[in-house]
C-alpha cells in the first residue's frame, strides 16, 4: 500500500553551502506513529521542515530527492496549502502566542480552514476531551501556563486545523518525565481514536520508542538504522548508544 508520506533521498542545503541532509528516505504509513531519532544536530528538525516546506525562512532548500504525500509531490506547496491537505507542524519550543489565552490560541488553529462557529465550538470540545488540563486553563494567558500546558496547547492548536498528519518536533523538550508521559499518552489516544498520523522528532529515544510504532535513527544527516519500535528497543547498539543501557 502507498504510504501517506514518502520521503525519498532528500538532500538539504542551508545558505547554499552547508549540506545537512545527505539523502534521507523514510515512509510514514497512514495511521502510524513514526519517530525520527538521533542526537543534537542529526537533522531531525530539518527533515520535518523539509516536509512542511518551512526551510525557506531558515535559508535552506531541498536540492535533491522527492517528498510525496498521498502520492502527490508536495515540495512546491506553501505551508497553508499543506495545512489545507491535512499536514500540520507543531514546532519545537511550543510556539504558543504568549499574550493570548489558551482558548484564543486554540482558535487560531481553525482559521486556515475557514470553519464555521459551530464547527469551531465542536472542535474545541474535542480538543478539551483529550486535554482536560487545557479546559481548566482555557481563560489563562498562555504566558502564565506551565511548559506542559503550552506543549498541549500547541498540539491542540494543530488539531483545530483537522490534520491528517501532524509533524511533532521534540514534544518532550524541557518537560518533567511525568508530563512527557501525559503528552505521549494523548498522542497515542489521538492516533487511535481520531486516526491522526504522527511523524515526531525526539532526542528522548526511550519515550519515543515506547509510543511509536516505527523509528528511524539519523546521524549527521543520514538514516543509519530503522525498524519496528520493538526491534529497535531490543537492538544492542540502540541500547548502548541511544537508550543509555548496555
Ligand atoms: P536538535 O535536536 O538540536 O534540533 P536536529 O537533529 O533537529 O537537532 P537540525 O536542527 O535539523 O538537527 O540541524 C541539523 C544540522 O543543520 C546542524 O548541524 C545544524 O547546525 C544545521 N542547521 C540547522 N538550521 C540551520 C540554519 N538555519 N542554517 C545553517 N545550518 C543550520
Amino acid at each position: 500500500m502507498q504510504p501517506l508520506l514518502n520521503v525519498n533521498g532528500i538532500e538539504v542545503i542551508y545558505n547554499h553551502v552547508i549540506l545537512v541532509l545527505k539523502g534521507v528516505s523514510l515512509q510514514v504509513p497512514e495511521g502510524g506513529i513514526v519517530a525520527l531519532l538521533g542526537g543534537n544536530g542529526a537533522g531531525k528538525t530539518t527533515t520535518l521542515r523539509a516536509v512542511s516546506n518551512l526551510l525557506k525562512g531558515e535559508r535552506g532548500e531541498v536540492t535533491k530527492g522527492t517528498i510525496e504525500y498521498r502520492g502527490e509531490r508536495i515540495q512546491n506547496l506553501t505551508p497553508p496549502d499543506l495545512v489545507e491537505r491535512g499536514v500540520v507542524q507543531v514546532m519545537e519550543g511550543r510556539r504558543c502566542f504568549a499574550h493570548l489565552s489558551i482558548e484564543e490560541n486554540l482558535m487560531t488553529g481553525a482559521y486556515t480552514r475557514g470553519a464555521s462557529r459551530a464547527e469551531i465550538a465542536r472542535d474545541l470540545d474535542m480538543v478539551y476531551t483529550y486535554f482536560p488540563r487545557l479546559k481548566t486553563r482555557r481563560t489563562s494567558q498562555a504566558a502564565y501556563t506551565s511548559g506542559g500546558e503550552q506543549q498541549m496547547c500547541a498540539i491542540g492548536r494543530a488539531l483545530m486545523a483537522k490534520p491528517r498528519m501532524v509533524l511533532l518536533d521534540e514534544p518532550s523538550m524541557g518537560l518533567a518525565p511525568q508530563i512527557v508521559e501525559e503528552v505521549f499518552n494523548i498522542v497515542q489516544d489521538l492516533n487511535a481514536k481520531e486516526k491522526v498520523t504522527f511523524l515526531l522528532a525526539e532526542q528522548n529515544t526511550n519515550i519515543a520508542l515506547k509510543y511509536a510504532h516505527y523509528g528511524y535513527i539519523l546521524e549527521s544527516g543520514r538514516v543509519v538504522m530503522d525498524g519496528e519500535a520493538k526491534a529497535l528497543r531490543e537492538n544492542e547498539d540502540v541500547k548502548e548508544f541511544y537508550l543509555g543501557v548496555s
